[in-house]
């Protein structure tokens, strides 16, 4: 089987973005790349309606492998809706390791009203600044692709609008952080501007708070 760690992987993933909430029945998924290779979850399949043995991506060897161009290199099952978005996103972003959509509460809400998650707390330095919201297009195009793929340009999360959110990583880990504290910041602008007008942090000091990110972790 190729990329046995890539599909046992996105089985657990899939567990626990079900599990946080973040995705309802099917919706929203995560793909790996390894090389010019990626691994994708089935077309939706509910995971809680389905015994195990049956429930597509319960098992690494229902994950599909695919190239970048999308063809089959081993996929027993029809590949998720939102292909086209994951394989744009890796042609256009090399050191993109992990993809993540999901269609988390907030994140979408958000994404029928605002343009862009603009800079409400440091966090949005995680994602490289102001989250920025592609327009719609309809679920699993290309056009769809082509809108995430520009509104990620220098960031690694965008939302979908009236659909969902994105995040990218290095790996599948820090893609699926990123995706939790993406809703988080986006729940934090939707009850804040519900309220009032939220006062907004200067560029400057987010381009503080990315240094002091990137070196976070790496000291004892
Ligand atoms: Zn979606």
């Amino acid at each position: 089987m190729l990329l046995p760690d890539a599909r046992e992987a996105i089985v657990t993933a899939c567990q626990e973005l079900s599990r946080s909430g973040l995705v309802v029945g099917t919706a929203g998924n995560l793909s790996v790349r390894a090389g010019d290779l990626v691994a994708v979850p089935p077309r939706g399949v509910r995971d809680a309606a389905l015994p195990p043995e049956h429930s597509a991506s319960a098992t690494p060897e229902l994950v599909g492998v695919r190239r970048l161009d999308g063809t089959a290199v081993e996929a027993p099952l029809a590949p998720t809706s939102e292909l086209p978005l994951h394989l744009a996103i890796y042609r256009a972003r090399p050191e993109a390791g992990a993809v993540v959509h999901t269609h988390s509460l907030a994140a979408t809400a958000l994404s029928t009203l605002v343009t862009e998650v603009p800079a409400v707390h440091y966090y949005v330095a995680m994602f490289g600044g102001p989250v920025l919201v592609a327009p719609y297009a309809t679920y699993g195009s290309e056009e769809l692709a082509g809108h995430a793929v520009h509104a990620l340009r220098d960031r690694t999360a965008c939302l979908l609008g009236n659909h969902g959110a994105v995040t990218i990583g290095p790996d599948l880990a820090a893609a699926q952080d990123k995706s939790v504290y993406l809703e988080w910041l986006c729940e934090v602008y939707l009850r804040a501007f519900s309220a009032g007008t939220p006062r907004l942090l200067p560029p400057a000091e987010i381009a503080v708070v990315a240094r002091k990110l990137a070196g976070y972790g790496q000291r004892a």
